[in-house]
Order: structure tokens, then sequence, then C-alpha cells
């Protein structure tokens, strides 16, 4: 049987799940390096994922079952630019990007750089440990805060705002966040939607679980609620359960009185400026209206909020890779059910294939189609045979292996044990690589 070398480019979701499609093959023996730019895998799993959702995190055991083939090769802390993929190009028949959307996009209203106004997934990325954001400070001094989009991600940085100490120490948030947000002065989460209810990017159960938040009001103010003609027809016209669970749940939602928080859901606001001496003081919205084409559109009325921080939830966005095509405009490489366009021999799958969208199970079947296009091109001979040796490339990287991910895991896991929390992240990138290393775990 020949075999087949494949390089997986981000150790995340759907390169997991890629990773499990491709050990399927009976055609072929084959190998599979798995690259992460950080020492640890799992991506948005470790990185995205509220830290109070561990029940979604715990799809890692299906992660770990498939690293631990010994068909596939972790390759931690090793960042793929033009020079390695130039090799990887030499030393694969395969390379699969399975990079993610690592950009946020912005608002373009003025005063958007002020201190104070920042990117949710940055806010995300610093309360979940990743490396890069540890040193990240958010201003959280003032009692009110606005969250700009209604997404699943807008959800979770609303609810860990007004979750409490108590809910998040029994969690694997990281501790500088954990220890910031028990002084935060925050009191009160505006979510700022430019559209309307039925228009709603969340989903159920992250709706239901701010709604039913011990010790949190959660307010929408009627005449928001009501659906405007052209989405009242569209929802007639097309009905869908989950749309008609989610109305349902709003107009249940009611102030609670006495709690010491308040969640309030707006619909059909824009942002239209930020203001401020030296940080954000005051937010000027726009009210909306939305057209045939259920577009929102400015009506012209103004209202003015003070707040003290705000953040962008508008979705993340994928970044140009090496020397490949890229579609600025939707974020993604272009691809056609995976192979990337103009090229042989490169493949993409995940947010940086299709975009920013869809749950973790989402990335499998997109995962499968793209490993399946591999596949099926190595089987039809239309991938050139590797030339070179990837070990004379890798030789100069400190790379993590999975044994060596493993010592970093068992080291958090065992640090949260003595404080009833899932682990205690290491987030200092010279600590993750110290306790992946054999020495620190032998000592
Ligand atoms: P998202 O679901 O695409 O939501 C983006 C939101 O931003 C939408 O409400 C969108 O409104 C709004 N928006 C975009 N541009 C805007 C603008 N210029 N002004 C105002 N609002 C604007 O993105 P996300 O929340 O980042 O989530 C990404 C993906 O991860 C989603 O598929 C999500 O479900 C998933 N996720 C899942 C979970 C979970 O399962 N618990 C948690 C987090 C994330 P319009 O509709 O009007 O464009």
């Amino acid at each position: 049987m020949s075999n087949l070398r494949v390089a997986v480019v981000g150790a995340g979701p759907s390169g997991l799940y890629a990773c499990e499609e491709l050990l399927k093959t009976t055609d072929f023996e084959v190998h599979v390096d798995l690259y992460d730019a950080l020492p640890t895998p799992y991506g948005l799993v470790r990185y995205g994922v509220a830290p109070d959702h561990q029940k979604i995190k715990s799809v890692t055991a299906v992660f770990e079952k498939i690293m631990r083939d010994p068909r596939i090769h972790f390759h931690g802390n090793v960042t793929v630019g033009q020079t390695e993929l130039d090799w990887m190009r030499q030393a694969y028949h395969a390379v699969l990007f399975t990079v993610g959307a690592q950009r946020d996009r912005k608002l373009g209203v003025p005063g958007e750089d002020l201190e104070g106004s920042y990117s949710a997934t940055d806010f995300v990325a610093w309360y979940n440990g990743h490396p890069d954001y540890k040193d990240r400070n958010f201003l959280l001094d003032q009692p009110r805060v606005a969250v700009v989009g209604v997404g699943n991600v807008a959800i979770d940085v609303a609810r860990i705002l007004l979750a409490g100490h108590e809910r998040l120490s029994k969690t694997d948030i990281a501790d500088h966040a954990l220890e910031a947000l028990k002084d935060c002065a925050v009191k009160e989460v505006h979510i700022l939607a430019r559209r309307g209810p039925l228009q709603a990017a969340f989903t159920n159960p992250e709706l239901r679980e701010l709604v039913e938040m011990e010790d949190v009001s959660f307010e929408i103010r009627s005449d928001e609620l009501e659906l405007d003609p052209f989405s009242r027809a569209a929802h007639q016209a097309e009905p869908d359960k989950a749309v008609a669970k989610r109305l349902e749940l709003l107009a249940q939602a009611s102030k609670r009185p006495g709690a010491e928080k308040r969640l309030v859901l707006r619909f059909l606001v824009s942002p239209l400026e930020i203001e401020g001496e030296n940080r954000v003081e005051k937010l000027t919205l726009g009210r909306n209206q939305l057209n045939e084409k259920l577009s929102a559109q400015d009506t012209g009325e103004r209202e003015q909020i003070e707040i003290g921080t705000i953040f962008r939830s508008i979705g993340y966005k994928g970044q140009p890779l090496a020397d490949l095509p890229f579609d600025d405009s939707k974020g993604i490489i272009p691809n056609q059910g995976g192979r990337v366009v103009g090229q042989t021999g490169v493949y993409v799958a995940g947010w940086i294939k299709r975009g920013p969208s869809g749950v973790i199970g989402t990335n499998k079947p997109c995962a499968k189609e793209s490993a399946q296009a591999i596949l099926s091109d190595a089987l039809g001979g239309r991938l050139k045979p590797p030339t070179r040796d990837v070990h004379e490339h890798l030789s100069g990287h400190h790379r993590v292996d999975f044994a060596g991910w493993k010592r970093l895991d068992d080291h958090e896991v065992n640090q949260g044990r003595d404080s009833g929390r899932p682990r205690i992240k290491v987030v200092e990138r010279a600590a993750m690589l110290k306790h992946s290393s054999e020495e620190v775990a032998t000592r």
C-alpha cells in the first residue's frame, strides 16, 4: 500500500475532524503531521468556548482519542508562514489549512479606537487564557457596558461580565480574568442588535441561560420586541420552530425586581459614534427600521447612553495566509469543496474555508468534505509525491508533541483539583513550554 503524507495546520475542531476522516482510509498508509502555532491543541474549544460551558468542552475527549492514534503526530508551538508552506509543499502530498478566523470585524464608527472600546474576540481570548492576550487590560470600572451584536459570542461576553465571582471561580477561566472580574464595577450590560428579534443570531439554549441568570434582571422594551411587517411576513411564510421558540423566550423575559444586575437587550439600534475625553464615556445610537430585504436602515432618530466600556461582537474574520489566494470581503481562502483555487495539494477546512459560522459540530461535515477531497485527489494521482524530509526543517523548533501536551494538561488539571476547578490554565507561553517538557514532569 502506498503512503500518503498530509500536513494539517491548526489543531482545532476542523483540523481534528479532518484527521479523523483521513485515518479512515484503507487505500493508503496515512501519516499526518498536525501543527499548531500554540503549544496546546483544540483551538477555540480551549480559547473560544466560554469557561462556564464545560459540557461543550468535553468534546476534547473525542479529539484526544484522535490524537492518540499513532499515525497522527502533533507539533505544537510551530507557526506556519511562507517559509514553512514552501517546505511543506515539498515534504507532503497535501497541506490542509484549518487555521480558523483570527481577526475581528470593526464597526467603522468615530471613537472606536478610544480606550474602553474593545473587540469581544480579544476579551474572549483574554478570559480564556490565550498566551498572546494575557497582558491585555480591559476597563471594567464603570457600571454600564455595551455589547454590539447579537451572536453567541455577544451572549457569552454579557454572561461572563454578569456571572459573578462564585460562578466563575468554579470554571477554568484564566486566573488573571477571575481576579479582574471579581473587582469589576459592571452592573448593567446593554446588548445592541441592529435588526429585530427575528434576525438575532444567538441560539435558544444560550438565550435561555442568560434569561435565567440569578441576580440578573433581563429587560426588553415591548415596542422593540414587536415584529415589523417584513419580519412578520417572513416568519409567516417560512415558520421556523427554533425562531418561534426564541420569540416565546424573549416575550417571557421580564424584569426581575430586586436583582443586583441588569441585562438590557435592545433591538433595531446601531452605534453611530463613541465619545469621550480620553476614554469611552458616551454612545450615540441610531434607531433602525427594516426594509423589504430585512436589512437595517437608519430612521434618523437618535439616542445617547452613558457607558464606560463597549465590546464589538460582530463576528470573526479570517486572515490571508502566505501566498495563498484570499477573498477579503468574506475573509476566506477561495476554494471548491476544500480545494484551494489555483493550487495543487493545498486544502482548507473550517472557518477559513466557509467563514466564521456554526457550532463545533458544524466543522465535522466541513472537514470531512476537505479530507475526502485529499483522499480522492491522492487516489486519482493528482498529488505530487514528497521530495524532502520534514525533519530537517523541524529540528530548530521548540516543538510540543502529544506527550508534551499531556504533561501540560495533567499539570493544569492537577492544579485545579484542589480548588474544585476543571483546571487552572497556564497562560505564559514560556511556562507552557516548561510544563510540557520532560524535565519538569519528572521533577
Ligand atoms: P455571529 O453569530 O455571526 O453574530 C454576529 C452578530 O453581529 C450578528 O448579530 C450581526 O447582525 C452583528 N453585526 C455584524 N455586523 C454588524 C454591524 N456592523 N453593526 C451591528 N451589528 C453587526 O458571530 P459570533 O457571535 O462571533 O459567533 C461566531 C460563530 O460562533 C457563530 O456561528 C456562533 O453561533 C458560534 N458560537 C457558538 C457558541 C455556542 O454554541 N455556545 C458560542 C460562541 C460562538 P446581523 O445579523 O444584522 O448581521
